[in-house]
C-alpha cells in the first residue's frame, strides 16, 4: 500500500488533536509529523520526537535551501513543517499533520497529494458560547478567536474531506477509513 501524507485541521477545541493521537498510538502505519521550531526547547521535550529544536541561522538556512512545506513565526519564534523528514517517511509510513488551516493550504501548494481533512464541531454556536465561556481571554483576543473560527470553517470547500465530530470514536474511524482508502486508491 502506498503512504500519504494527510492534514488533520480545525478550529481550537474542536478535539483534532485527541482524534490524531488516539490513531497514532492504536496504529504502526502512522505517524505524526516532527515540526521544527526555533524556539527553546521545554522541560521535558525531547529534540526529535516533540520537535527538532534549531538555531535561528540553522532554520533560516532551511528556508533557503527550501525544506519547508510550509513555515511560519509565532510569538517571535519560527515553526516549520520539514520536507525531508515527511518525504523520507512517507517511505514506510503514512504522515499526518496536525496544523491549521492556512499551514495546511500552504502545503497542499508544495505538495499537491496532500488529503486535507478538516474537523468540525457538531454546533459552532456551541464552540463560541465554549471559547466566551471561559472567561480566560480578553474581548480583543476572543473576538480574534471567533474570527478565526469562522475564517477557518469557511474554508471547506478547499478540502477534501469534511468530519463533523459529534461522537469521538466515530470521527476517528472517518479518518482511518480515509486514510485506508486513500493509500489504497493511491497504488
Ligand atoms: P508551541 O511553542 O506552544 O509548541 O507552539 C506554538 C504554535 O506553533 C502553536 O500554535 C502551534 O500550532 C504552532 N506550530 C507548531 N508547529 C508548527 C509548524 O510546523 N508550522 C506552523 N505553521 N505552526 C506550527
Amino acid at each position: 500500500m502506498r503512504h500519504i501524507l494527510m492534514a488533520v485541521s480545525g478550529p481550537a477545541g474542536v478535539g483534532k488533536g485527541t482524534i490524531v493521537k488516539t490513531i497514532i498510538a492504536k496504529r504502526d502505519d502512522v505517524v505524526e509529523s516532527v515540526s521544527c521550531t526555533t524556539r527553546k526547547p521545554r522541560a521535558g521535550e525531547i529534540d526529535g520526537k516533540h520537535y527538532f529544536f534549531l538555531s535561528k541561522e540553522e532554520f533560516l538556512r532551511r528556508i533557503e535551501e527550501k525544506d519547508f512545506l510550509e513555515y511560519d513565526e509565532h510569538f517571535g519564534n519560527y515553526y516549520g513543517t520539514p520536507r525531508s523528514f515527511v518525504e523520507e517517511t512517507l517511505k514506510t509510513k503514512s504522515v499526518i499533520l496536525e496544523i491549521d488551516v492556512v499551514g495546511s493550504l500552504n502545503v497542499k501548494k508544495e505538495f499537491p497529494e496532500l488529503v486535507l481533512v478538516m474537523i468540525a464541531p457538531p454546533s459552532v454556536e456551541e464552540l463560541k458560547r465554549r471559547l466566551i465561556g471561559r472567561g480566560s481571554e480578553d474581548e480583543e483576543s476572543l473576538k480574534t478567536r471567533l474570527a478565526r473560527l469562522d475564517y477557518e470553517l469557511a474554508q471547506r470547500d478547499k478540502y477534501d474531506y469534511y468530519i463533523v465530530n459529534d461522537d469521538l470514536d466515530t470521527a476517528i474511524a472517518e479518518v482511518e477509513a480515509i486514510l485506508d482508502g486513500e493509500g489504497n486508491t493511491a497504488q
